[in-house]
């Protein structure tokens, strides 16, 4: 199985990117949707608010109002956006969310510390969590029976309420769960930087300096995929890639290891 995660931040180039990816077989998709999530949201009058955990890792802060134009844009428009595509270029995809028959499942947290203006502060109403297990027999079913599936947050938790996991650490669990050899992570950027203003990338990070590379390069989501990078590993993936998803084939050029590689 080959697994691949595209983001949702603003630069995408989603038609290039699933030309590329309907050339492949045994497939699973996992996407974002956040720059769509922000403009629905500021449209509807419920503006983005980012949290930064005291540990440094920054989320979306995700209240009742919110998971329900996060539902309408990552399992609505951008879901039934990218099963439309691939099913046009003759992929029989199926989009599915975590509460599908509870696909991935985790706790949510029940209270994240935060700093907020320079203040330490608790939040107990944020629908956020972790993804801990993949209904494994649902997605065999589906794969087996020939469909593609293409997966969203949110997740679904113990308690059975929506919540809201990252995207890359989502890609990480369903990789580890099928045993996926490579899990491809397609953003808007080539790689990890080392300079945000630059366009080189770092080529090579092998497993062991994956924290040092966290504290010294990322910042803010970047950190989420090296974590997620390191917890697919853990999980048993021999290989993930960071690549850019701008331009033409940027799975092929992944795959042919432009970008950074981990292992
Ligand atoms: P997506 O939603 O596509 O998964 P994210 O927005 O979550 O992507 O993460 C990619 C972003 O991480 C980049 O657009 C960039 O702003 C940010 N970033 C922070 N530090 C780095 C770094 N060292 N190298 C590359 N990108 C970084």
């Amino acid at each position: 199985m080959l697994v691949v995660k595209v983001g949702g931040s603003k630069g995408i180039d989603y038609d290039a990117f699933l030309e590329d990816f309907a050339q492949y077989e045994n497939t699973i998709l996992i996407h974002g949707g956040s720059h769509e999530l922000n403009e629905v949201s500021t449209q509807l009058g419920h503006p983005p608010k980012t949290l930064t955990s005291v540990s440094g890792f920054t989320s979306r802060y995700t209240d009742r109002k919110t998971m329900d134009m996060f539902n309408m844009v990552y399992a609505g428009k951008m879901n039934k956006m990218i099963v439309e595509k691939l099913q046009a270029l003759g992929i029989n995809a199926i989009g599915l969310s975590g509460l599908d028959g509870r696909l991935f499942e985790g706790p949510q947290k029940k209270t994240i510390r935060v700093i907020e203006n320079g203040k330490k502060r608790i939040i107990r109403d944020d629908m956020t969590g972790r993804v801990e297990q993949v209904n494994l027999d649902l997605l065999e079913l589906l794969i087996d029976n020939g469909f593609t599936p293409v997966l969203t947050p949110p997740a679904i938790s113990h308690e059975s309420i929506p919540i809201n996991v990252d995207g890359d650490r989502l890609a990480a669990a369903i990789a580890s769960a099928v045993n996926a050899d490579e899990l491809v992570i397609l953003s808007n950027v080539p790689g990890l930087l080392k300079d945000l203003d630059d366009t080189s990338f770092i080529e090579n990070i092998p497993r062991n300096t994956i924290d040092e590379h966290m504290d010294q390069y990322a910042k803010g989501r970047m950190k989420k995929k090296l974590l997620g990078a390191k917890e697919a590993l853990d999980g048993g993936v021999l290989k993930v890639i960071l690549g850019g998803a701008r331009a033409e084939n940027p799975l092929t050029n992944a795959l042919s290891g432009k970008g950074t590689v981990i292992a």
